[in-house]
């Protein structure tokens, strides 16, 4: 605040002026600027380093004095984010303006300064990072939403903006380390949330890569630390597995007589995170975990490439796919194929383009490092950006700012599929959107009056999901009975749906809406036993109106029922004050909902001590089952994850022993776990057979069933089934060493 007023102060620009800058010194000897020198000097590129010095001096010279958390000269920071700049290939100006993205904001220099030294290009990209910076604390949600609002903005105008922005903090997330916990909390969350999804979107895939990876780590340091040993324990099989199959392809090639490039590929951890814990398959259920990439020159040889790979290994069906022909939204293009090798373990194989492949590490900043997608069949950058604009133009009519948060995040972060109109029109939508969403991206007329869909010509249902490549056709009717029903509201994934069928029901049906909404309150009061004596109902319900900004307790309800007014949102309030007005006599049963919710909220067939119904999943090194004495550890952001009392990971030095709570299993769930035995027996014939045949005997089923030969004439089976508790497993064990040969069954753990 004060620095502000500074600014208007004639003194301090006095002050200013009177600051003699020696733009003149060659900075030979300053470590900082060789740090950049060199890093420029390495591309080969043409830099105008003059310009870039002088950007350093000033920067320099405003920031002197002032230190960053780890302790270093502030000046490291905007010369770490000019380096990161370099290296995406970014211009002159965008390496000057990251030079002095902080001046403005930080010290006493001015917008109006820069652009008298730096001319009006160079001021403008500041100033538009500038105004990214953090806007006064509303509610994180809101926050959030005003920032990426901003950044949106931002992108519209110059993308080299965001791009700095995001190089901002992809250096500010590498020291994140030095941070308050509170404050590595709240970057890793928004940089997980807004900052690597916007990466996505301009397909700066190894931006997004990093900045996901890094945030990660403080959001779950347990899970990671558990994939990056699962990497770790069989890196080396892998590698030789790897090494094996980029041999055969580039032989195969090589007779073939097409020129390639060849190499493995490790999925992020992030990557891994996502689909072992949050779409919960199995480390080895992961196909791309390692995969190969082929990089050819034509489109052509793209197609060729995937010939000869069908022909030397099986594809597994259903996972192929061609983003060359239907690009991602955000400019992605590869033919990807899942095939399984002789020996049986799947991998996947990405076919691509230089081009291509340039456009898929740097995404809109290959605009700039390699002059790509500037005009021609990829069309113009701008026509690639006009998502940020449709973004905002259906953004303009909802003020709620979770609602815009929560339609940003689905919006911009999820998958898309792509579908066909029966004219050939591509449609983009984000995964899991049904017909409905398909009839209103269309047209709000078409999803107004749509009766029905059909599929590559079948009918479907209304709530069927799309695929990508369906040709999809729209049912309507021209009956005005027709109109859409509110169950819809349900069924769609877009915001666009939604906000069309609101506004449907909010025009055309009020007398509706009025008797939905007084129904849909009255079954939200009966739920949360707000019951009010008759004679207060009136006056309760006005005032509540009031608070909402409605004049009539009609205009309330009407609102409730085009779902302008959320009543999740309201309730806790009213049912707040209800209990306030009302206390003495609904005391007692407000005490027997609690207990009734406590006892509901044990799904995952775990209590968690004080912490009833939060979210809980099972820590994957010890697996624990009903039975063993456990305990949770309450991981930043992602709930408790419930490891055995012994587990080692909680057990070593490190472990923050405040966020460990007292767990036990619930009496009665149906809950069944997964666990992983290791049968080791004489090598016979048939051992697989009867171990397999005794598991289905004990009614368990198996996940995945591991053979393999070790030394002595030995077998090793590694088996992972369902179970339902220790009792069980320990049954399920006896019975297994009582097969012909067994020597010994044993639990595995780590
Ligand atoms: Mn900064």
């Amino acid at each position: 605040m004060e620095n502000n007023n500074d600014k208007n102060n004639i003194d301090d620009v006095e002050v200013m002026e009177e600051k003699i800058i020696d733009y003149d010194d060659l900075c030979e000897d300053d470590k900082y600027f060789l740090m950049l020198k060199n890093v420029i000097v390495e591309t080969g590129k043409q830099y105008d380093l003059d310009k870039i010095r002088k950007g350093f001096i000033l920067s320099r010279e405003e920031h002197r004095g002032q230190l960053r958390k780890s302790g270093d000269p502030y000046i490291l920071h905007p010369v770490a984010t000019a380096i990161i700049l370099v290296e995406l290939g970014m211009d002159t100006d965008t390496v000057v303006a990251a030079l002095l993205h902080d001046v403005v904001e930080d010290t006493q220099a001015t917008s109006e300064d820069i652009k008298k030294i730096f001319g009006s290009e160079i001021a403008l990209l500041v100033d538009g990072v500038t105004k990214l910076k953090d806007v006064p604390f509303i509610s994180r949600e809101r926050q959030q939403a005003e920032n990426v609002r901003k950044m949106l903005f931002a992108v519209a105008q110059d993308v080299r903006v965001i791009i700095i922005k995001l190089a901002d903090r992809l250096h500010n997330m590498r020291t994140l380390e030095y941070q308050t916990e509170e404050k590595k909390r709240i970057k890793a969350l928004e940089t997980m949330e807004v900052y690597a999804p916007l990466a996505h979107r301009l397909g700066m895939s190894a931006m997004k890569q990093e900045l996901e990876d890094l945030a990660i780590h403080y959001l779950d340091p347990i899970a990671c630390s558990e994939i990056e040993k699962q990497l770790t324990l069989c890196k080396e099989e892998r590698q030789n597995f790897i090494d094996n199959i980029i041999e055969r392809i580039g032989e195969r090639l090589q007779k073939e007589n097409v020129k390639a490039h060849i190499f493995g590929r490790v999925k992020s951890t992030y990557g891994i995170y996502r689909k072992e814990f949050i779409q919960c398959k199995d480390f080895n259920e992961i196909y791309d975990v390692y995969a190969v990439r082929v990089i050819v020159d034509s489109v052509m040889e793209c197609y060729n490439v995937l010939g000869f790979i069908h022909d030397m290994m099986k594809p597994i069906p259903n996972r192929f796919k061609d983003y060359i022909s239907t690009p991602k939204q955000n400019m992605y293009q590869s033919l990807h194929t899942t095939v399984i090798d002789k020996e049986g373990i799947p991998f996947e194989v990405q076919i691509r383009t230089w081009e291509m492949h340039y456009t898929a590490e740097y995404g809109v900043a290959a605009h700039w490092k390699y002059k790509l997608g500037m005009n021609g069949k990829n069309g113009t950058l701008d026509e690639k950006l006009t998502w940020i604009r449709q973004l905002l133009d259906s953004q303009k009519e909802s003020d709620d700012a979770e609602e815009i948060v929560k339609s940003i995040k689905t919006d911009i972060a999820a998958d898309e599929v792509f579908v066909f109109t029966p004219r050939g029109d591509v449609i983009s939508l984000p995964v899991g959107s049904t017909v409905i969403d398909f009839a209103y991206a269309i047209h709000s007329a078409v999803g107004n009056k749509t009766v029905g869909g059909k599929v590559d010509g079948r009918m479907v249902s209304l709530d069927y999901q799309l695929k990508t490549g369906s040709i999809v056709e729209i049912i309507t009717s021209n009956n005005p009975n027709n109109g859409p029903s509110r169950d819809w509201l349900k069924i769609v994934k877009t915001s666009e749906a939604r906000n069309k069928i609101r506004a449907w029901f909010k025009k055309e049906k009020r007398e509706e809406n009025i008797a939905e909404g007084k129904l849909a309150l009255e079954k939200e009061f009966h739920r949360n036993l707000i019951a009010l004596p008759e004679s207060d109902k009136e006056t309760f319900l006005l005032e509540l109106a009031n608070r909402q900004r409605f004049n009539t307790i009609e205009d309330f309800w009407a609102a409730i029922g085009y779902g302008g007014v959320s009543l999740q949102k309201i309730i806790p309030r009213v049912k707040e004050d209800f209990y306030k007005k009302y206390r003495a006599e609904s005391k007692a049963v407000i005490a027997d909902n609690i207990i009734k919710k406590t006892k509901s909220k044990t799904s995952s067939g775990v209590i968690v001590e004080g912490l009833e119904g939060c979210l809980v999943k099972f820590a994957k090194c010890c697996t624990p089952l009903p039975g063993d004495e456990i305990v949770g550890f309450v991981t930043r952001g992602f709930g408790v994850s419930v490891h055995k009392k012994d587990c080692i990971n909680l057990n070593i030095a490190n472990v923050d022993q405040e966020r460990i709570v007292k767990c036990s299993w619930a009496t009665e769930t149906n809950e069944k776990f997964k666990s992983t035995i290791e049968i080791i027996g004489e090598d016979r014939p048939g051992f697989l057979a009867d171990v397999s045949i005794a598991l289905s005997n004990a009614k368990v089923s198996i996940h995945t069933l591991l053979a393999r030969e070790i030394k002595n004439n030995h077998s090793s089976i590694q088996a992972t089934i369902s179970i339902k508790d220790l009792e069980q497993l320990n049954s399920v064990m006896a019975t297994l060493r009582r097969i012909n040969g067994v020597t010994s069954v044993n639990r595995i753990v780590q």
